[in-house]
């Protein structure tokens, strides 16, 4: 059970020091109990008190990760009912289902849309994330093989699914580095499965009839030292299976139950044989709260949108969307193509690279780092002036890749050219469209 702020108070040294960033441990301890700061801020805590503060600090949802490396996908770690209260934290994982009883094309076919289905949008890049690979025949060498392909056929993560716990125990030897989510345990397999999971170090997924159920398995997993855990209500109607997340949801936040303090896996795939049905229920489960939700197949007309509504959701509402400052290529520039800059508002660098994407000019498109302020809100906030863009520019190594040294600004900062020049010794400095959808017949009439 979480602690109160006075209750970690009560645990802290109270110097007051003001090591932690705050002025005062009742400060930190409030802060601390609100999620708003992270234990380790404060150096001078005991061993003990540390882990104790630990447990009471975790978020109602707690975090798990499936998959191992830089491919690995968090998911769970959410603080919030409502997205704006704070945020959301881990969007959910997109999974594609593949079977045993599918045919190698089949399977084949799946892996390559996972594969190639990935979406360029504002500056980020849209894919689904792992592979559900499902034991429908029981064979363990059917599934073994399976899991094998899918390894082989995909860096995706992977989902083990299988009622049995030898089948299981094949599949994570067939791909244990991937450190895939085992599915399920049950109240018939548990010692089983709980044997297998502490064993090969993977996350585990527990099936239950219901919610109450659920709850009490979990606490068994929690008492055998298992932690990384993924709940499935065992719900496949929309509306049990909708009503199951909310009050996983709420009891995990609202009454601080740990039992349900994990995320959850739904399955789509199983409620309804309309794909766009599916499309939409997936849709509503990235709202309502899943942590991942099994697909029985990727179409981009429909994972497009779902990926994108899961991007909308799950960024931050108080800070806005941002692309990493540096020169970004379009359309392959080379040595002589104009180069511009704009600001790293998300959408502004999207809309300025499609356009220039469009005009067909190959250009270089510097993207100053502003904060995710728009080119006239960060000029207003003296985040995009001359002293900022000339020496960003200067830094950016942008002299490597052309001969010429000019530079076209945003027109709305046509009052900054005079001082972008006296920054930038040796540049011309080219005042550029206002608009954005001015930008090609600009790019096209432009003489390097
Ligand atoms: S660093 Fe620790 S001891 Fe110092 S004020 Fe913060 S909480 Fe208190």
């Amino acid at each position: 059970m979480a602690l109160t702020g006075i209750e970690i108070y009560k645990l802290l040294p109270k110097t007051n020091c003001g090591d932690c960033g705050v002025p005062t441990c009742l400060a930190f301890a409030m802060a601390l109990a609100a999620g708003k700061t992270e234990l380790d801020k404060c150096p001078h805590l005991s061993e003990e008190v540390r882990t104790k503060l630990a447990e009471a600090s975790a978020p109602p949802i707690l975090p798990v990760v499936i998959g191992a490396g830089d491919n690995a996908l968090k998911i769970g770690g959410e603080t919030v009912m409502f997205r704006h209260e704070k945020r959301f934290e881990n969007p959910p994982g997109i999974t594609i289902l593949v079977t045993d009883k599918m045919s190698d094309a089949e399977v084949k076919d799946r892996l390559k849309k996972i594969n190639e289905l990935p979406y360029e949008r504002v500056g980020l890049t849209l894919h689904a994330d792992l592979v559900a690979v499902k034991s429908e025949t029981g064979d363990t060498a059917k599934f073994t093989a399976l899991a094998n392909k899918v390894k082989a056929g995909t860096k995706a993560n992977i989902i083990l699914m299988s009622e049995k716990v030898e089948t299981l125990a094949a599949g994570v030897k067939a791909c244990a580095e991937r450190k895939p989510l085992l599915y399920a345990a049950t109240k018939d397999n548990f010692e089983a499965i709980v044997k297998l999971t502490k064993e090969s170090g993977c996350p585990l997924a527990v099936k239950a009839k219901s919610v109450e159920e659920l709850a009490v398995l979990t606490e068994k997993l929690g008492a055998a030292g298992i932690k990384n855990i993924v709940l499935d209500s065992g719900a496949r109607n929309v509306k049990q299976a909708l009503q199951d997340q909310l009050i996983i949801r709420s009891a995990a936040l609202n009454k601080k139950y740990r039992p349900l303090g994990y995320p959850t896996i739904v399955f789509p795939c199983e409620m309804t044989k309309d794909p766009m049905k599916e499309a939409i229920i997936a849709a509503m489960f990235v709202a309502k709260y899943a942590g991942i939700i099994v697909l029985s197949d990727l179409n981009g007309e429909s994972l497009f949108p779902l990926l994108v509504a899961r991007l909308n959701i799950y960024t931050d509402p108080q800070r806005p969307m941002t692309t990493k400052q540096g020169i970004y290529e379009i359309n392959n520039p080379n040595e002589n193509s104009p180069l511009m800059v704009t600001s790293n508002f998300s959408l502004t660098y999207s809309i300025v690279s499609s356009e220039i994407e469009s005009s067909k000019v190959p250009c270089y498109l510097f993207v100053k780092d502003t904060e995710g302020l728009s080119v006239v809100t960060s000029w207003a906030a003296g985040k995009f002036n001359s002293e900022s863009i000339g020496s960003a520019i200067l830094k950016s190594g942008i002299t490597d890749k052309i001969k010429h040294h000019k530079l076209i600004i945003p027109g709305y900062i046509a009052d900054e050219r005079d001082a972008i020049a006296e920054e930038m010794p040796g540049w011309e400095i080219i005042v550029g469209p206002k608009d954005a959808a001015d930008i090609t017949p600009f790019l096209k009439a432009f003489k390097p």
